[in-house]
């Protein structure tokens, strides 16, 4: 029986298509043919959690303390080790009471944090492409959106000159990821600088994502927003144990920030969920306290594919630059194809699934992403499929 009487709300109706509904539909065709499918659509590290980590939680577990609701603001312990960790990473300060909020993965912090704050007209800067959260978030709450097209020129950096005045003084708040998801591209110091500097003039909230604060290369250092002067005051930042712990099961994330932002969350999720069960937040903790070693042999093990991934590409006849942090290389489609049509069409002759980057909005279009989540000997199989079905870039016109 269908229930024909009852439609979704507009708020969900309203939503842009899944783009990857399509990719799913034909992964799962093609795996029923048995083709072997090597899957570096997803943004899922392979791998398992570091083992202290799941010790900690086993143990975590049998503590009867963590058995009834946890505090809804997350343990002291846990907001305790956030801090630190931020003192240790970027010498910055915060008040464990206030300045940093658990979340059940930073996906749901970040849609939380819009519905929190926006209302329904409410404008709000968005980059585009994007990760998928920083736009639906504000959808969702029945926003509106103004896309900052970001631009290969200007590295997939936010040019902030590209903001007419009439819009930013209408702006409520701006969302940002850098390094990002899906470019890889990472933003200078200056423009971190350069943005606290707008937020105040406009008095704009900014909502920076750091998913990928750990995993960066050949000596770059990510900033954090709440380095700079000024930005603390007019921001929050998320963070995530999805990607560079391999936790992405397990749902843990933060915020940290200002802290009457972080209350009007967490006055909303009081009214949503219980909190993170308390013997996550004691895994959680062991993550963040994990040695240096650990965090150097992670982002090895990403350079390594990195590198062996672009240098493959390059003799397919792609150029592209080696990104200095995230997982992910974002190469051009061959002229003349779309994202979708690449990407289905590389599935459909190789069992190789990539990422249309119209998923992250139409400004990925022409463009798709590779996830490093497999190792040199799947990557090296994946290139060797591209080569056999003759797939490669083509920037000049071919000489007959
Ligand atoms: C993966 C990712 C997230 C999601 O993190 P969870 O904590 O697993 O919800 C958020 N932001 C970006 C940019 C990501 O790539």
């Amino acid at each position: 029986m269908t229930l024909d009487w009852i439609g979704s709300a507009d708020r969900v109706r309203q939503l842009p298509p899944y783009v990857f509904a399509r990719l799913d539909e034909l992964k799962v065709r093609a795996q029923e043919q048995g083709l072997d499918l090597i899957d570096l659509g997803m943004g899922n590290p392979g791998g398992p959690t570091p083992q202290p980590v799941v010790e900690a939680a086993t143990l975590a577990m049998q503590n009867p303390e963590h058995h009834g609701y946890p505090p809804f603001e997350g343990t002291a312990s846990f907001r305790r080790a956030i801090t630190d960790w931020y003192r240790r990473r970027y010498g910055v300060e915060l008040d464990p009471n206030g300045e940093a909020l658990p979340l059940l993965g930073s996906k749901e912090g970040l849609t939380h944090l819009a519905l929190a704050y926006i209302n329904p007209g409410d404008l709000v800067l968005a980059p585009n492409p994007a990760y998928p959260a920083h736009f639906r978030g504000p959808l969702i709450a029945g926003g509106k959106v103004h896309s900052i097209l970001l631009k290969p020129e200007n590295n997939w950096v936010i040019d902030l000159g590209d903001i007419p005045d009439a819009v930013a003084e209408q702006a409520k708040i701006l969302f940002f990821n850098y390094p990002s998801n899906p470019t890889g591209a990472t933003a200078p110091r200056e423009f971190f600088e350069d943005v606290v500097k707008f937020a105040h003039k406009y008095q704009i909230l900014l909502v920076h994502d750091l998913c990928y604060a750990e995993l960066a290369f050949d000596g770059y250092q990510p900033t954090s927003l709440l380095e700079i002067p000024g930005g603390k005051d007019i921001g929050v930042e998320f963070h995530t144990m999805s990607k560079t712990y391999n936790m992405a099961g397990w749902r843990v994330g933060f915020v940290v920030g200002n802290s009457q932002v972080i209350q009007g969350l967490r006055t909303l999720k009081t009214n949503l969920d219980y909190g993170l069960f308390g013997a996550l937040q004691t895994a959680a903790e062991t993550a963040l306290n994990l040695p240096d070693s650990y965090l150097t042999e992670v982002q090895n093990r990403y350079r390594t594919r990195r590198d062996f991934l672009v240098q493959g590409l390059a003799e397919l006849g792609w150029s592209i630059p080696k990104p200095l942090a995230t997982m992910y290389l974002w190469i051009p489609c061959p002229p003349e194809i779309g994202s979708t049509d690449f990407a289905l069409s590389v599935l459909q002759q190789t069992g190789v699934v990539l990422t249309p980057g119209n998923a992250f909005g139409s400004g990925g279009e022409g463009y798709v992403r590779i996830s490093l989540i497999a190792d040199c000997d799947r990557l090296g199989e994946a290139l060797n499929r591209l080569k056999a079905a003759h797939i490669r870039y083509q920037s000049e016109p071919v000489m007959v």
